[in-house]
């Protein structure tokens, strides 16, 4: 079975859920690149004091620093049967990167799904998450910034993987159970 995927979608459209949810029923490990950035900064590596100034205020991480973590992430004998990568790519400079890494891998992307959800939403399922989980960038000011960077160089990501036949769009609205299964509904044909 090869399911190598990457999911789309603005902040607070529940990729992360999805993601392990997914990753869980397709036998691949989901990798995240908001969590891995979350853990290093907790942990205080080196790698967590270079992204903090950056996911505190909702801007990118630069690239060179994410893709350098991705790459080597991909490189990991559990990704060699596939993966499920939530949170990158997300500017389409990450999108040649991604390409140019799985190219040295000799593998391919089997599909891209976007998980679709209503702004004024996402806002307040992260305001509500703000208070259970207490992440430092969910406060209103930074969850709209984080909305406009998605807009803005996100968003045409999709774009690219449609162009390539790649994309499935799902819609993100509902209980978490039956987003699951939209998702895998909408996956199947993709992942054999
Ligand atoms: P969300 O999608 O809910 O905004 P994530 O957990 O995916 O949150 O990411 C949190 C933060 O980590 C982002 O706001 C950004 O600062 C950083 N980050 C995550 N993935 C990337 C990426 N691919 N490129 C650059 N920065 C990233």
């Amino acid at each position: 079975m090869s399911a190598r995927l990457v999911l789309l979608g603005p902040p607070g459209a529940g990729k992360g859920t999805q993601a392990s949810r997914l990753a869980e029923r397709l036998g691949v490990p989901a990798i995240s690149t908001g969590d891995i950035f979350r853990a290093n900064i907790t942990g205080g590596t080196e790698l967590g004091r270079k992204v903090q100034e950056y996911t505190a205020v909702g801007a990118l991480v630069p690239d060179e620093v994410t893709n350098a973590m991705v790459r080597d992430r991909l490189a990991q004998p559990d990704a060699a049967e596939g993966f499920l990568l939530d949170g990158y790519p997300r500017n389409v400079a990450q999108v040649a990167e991604l390409d140019a890494i799985l190219a040295e891998l000799g593998r391919d992307l089997d599909v891209a799904v976007e998980i679709t959800a209503d702004a004024e939403v996402v806002v307040e399922r992260m305001l509500g998450r703000a208070e259970i989980e207490g992440r430092v960038d969910d406060t209103e000011p930074v969850i709209r910034h984080r909305l406009e960077v998605y807009a803005l160089q996100t968003a045409p990501i999709a774009d690219v993987y449609a162009e390539r036949g790649l994309l499935v769009r799902v819609d993100g609205l509902g209980a978490v159970d039956e987003v699951t299964e939209r998702l895998l509904s909408a996956l199947e044909p993709h992942v054999a």
